[in-house]
């Protein structure tokens, strides 16, 4: 029998941080609850470009992390075939007259590639790069599709589900919290997860703690287009872009500010004509959503995880790049809620930083 068995653990948001959480919890065998104020992925995570990105630039202070990030979700699909991972590669370049940037250590698989194999790997790219960084075993999701995966997975494992359902409070038993107050009553916890990305501030402050998440700004955009223009992902000063074998093609874009000329649905128009500048043969790209998301930023950029110091019972996981690092804190961190194994890696992640004298 797994330690976990019977114990009850709340997880609070159905992003695809909480819904990993859930499904890793209730395969330990933990008597899961996953509370979401929305509908599933309705977050941050339903407007996400979604890379799972091993690579970063040393310094990395979760390098450990991120070097597992593949690997886990490599395990994970085979457990969850909808997770429908696309194992496409990703190809990084900073300008087309410069060097691409070194590889970094924690990119294990990126390698330097030349022109020649950009245009095998991209034909349409009309302006390649002389060399760009290609990473062969990095791959995308879609974000909304792997939570409900993920969601489904949880339940399969018998974990119980409740949408449109907002925590708005915590009960507590001298400094250890027992429960939590929701729209639909009080439910009664062993441990509970805060997975509610930029929602946490607030649920931490219920609990008198101040954690500095940001709410960080993207601009997400989908278009419709003919398939088979971009085969791996494309990251480059002109755009970050990949499509799926339907031809929706996805694109990630800086958020600059709330100036009209640059609201989404203008970024979206401006980021298909840099489009047509880089690629060749497309006959017809169509704005589809364009829209702004918030992803839950850490102010020191490191993700925030583990329990709650001077607060029993409370677990935080809050993270950018939270696509790419979910399937693998889900795995650490419901070994350390339910066996007590403590994860090295997840050391330069803990809350107790922010609360250090
Ligand atoms: C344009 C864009 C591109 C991105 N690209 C990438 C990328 O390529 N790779 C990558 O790894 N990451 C990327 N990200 C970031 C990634 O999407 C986020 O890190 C990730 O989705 C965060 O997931 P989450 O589950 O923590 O948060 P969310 O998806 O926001 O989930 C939190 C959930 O908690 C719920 N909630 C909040 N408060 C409460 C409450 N009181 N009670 C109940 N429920 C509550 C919310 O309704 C929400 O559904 C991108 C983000 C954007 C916007």
């Amino acid at each position: 029998m797994e330690n976990g068995q019977g114990k009850r653990v709340i997880v609070i948001g159905a992003g695809i941080v909480g819904a990993s959480m859930a499904y890793h919890l209730a395969d330990k065998g933990a008597k899961v609850t996953l509370i979401e104020a929305e509908g599933i992925a309705s977050g941050v995570t339903g407007s996400s470009f979604a890379w799972i990105n091993a690579s970063h630039r040393e310094p990395d202070p979760i390098a450990q992390l991120r070097g597992a990030a593949i690997t886990e979700y490599r395990r994970l699909e085979t457990r969850l075939p909808d997770l429908k991972i696309r194992w496409t590669g990703a190809l990084s370049y900073s300008s087309h007259s410069s060097e691409a940037p070194p590889p970094s250590e924690s990119r294990a698989v990126a390698n330097r590639v030349s022109r020649s194999r950009i245009r095998e790997l991209e034909p349409n790219l009309k302006h390649p790069p002389e060399s760009a960084v290609y990473a062969a075993e990095e791959g995308a999701l879609d974000a909304v599709a792997a939570t409900h995966a993920l969601v489904a997975g949880a339940q399969a494992c018998g974990a119980k589900v409740l949408t449109h359902t907002r925590v708005l409070g915590f009960v507590t038993q001298g400094a250890k919290v027992t429960g939590v107050e929701t729209t639909r009553g009080v439910l009664d916890a062993d441990s509970v997860v805060l997975a509610a990305g930029t929602g946490i501030n607030t649920l931490a402050q219920l609990l008198q703690v101040s954690l500095p998440i940001e709410a960080s700004p993207a601009i997400f955009i989908r278009y419709t287009a003919q398939p088979n223009l971009v085969q791996t992902l494309i990251s480059s000063p002109e755009m970050e872009v990949r499509q799926g074998p339907d031809g929706t093609l996805l694109a990630a874009e800086d958020y600059l500010d709330d100036a009209p000329e640059n609201q989404p649905a203008a970024i979206a128009l401006r980021t298909a004509k840099a489009i047509c500048n880089e690629l060749q043969g497309v006959v017809s790209i169509a704005p589809g959503r364009a829209c702004i998301g918030l992803r839950p930023m850490p102010a020191d950029g490191i993700p925030i995880v583990g329990f709650l110091p001077n607060v029993g019972g409370v677990y935080v996981c809050a993270m950018h790049p939270g696509i790419t690092l979910a399937a693998i804190v889900g795995r650490l961190a419901s070994e350390e809620i339910i066996d007590g194994k403590v994860s090295s890696a997840l050391y330069p992640c803990r809350p107790a930083r922010f609360f250090q004298a």
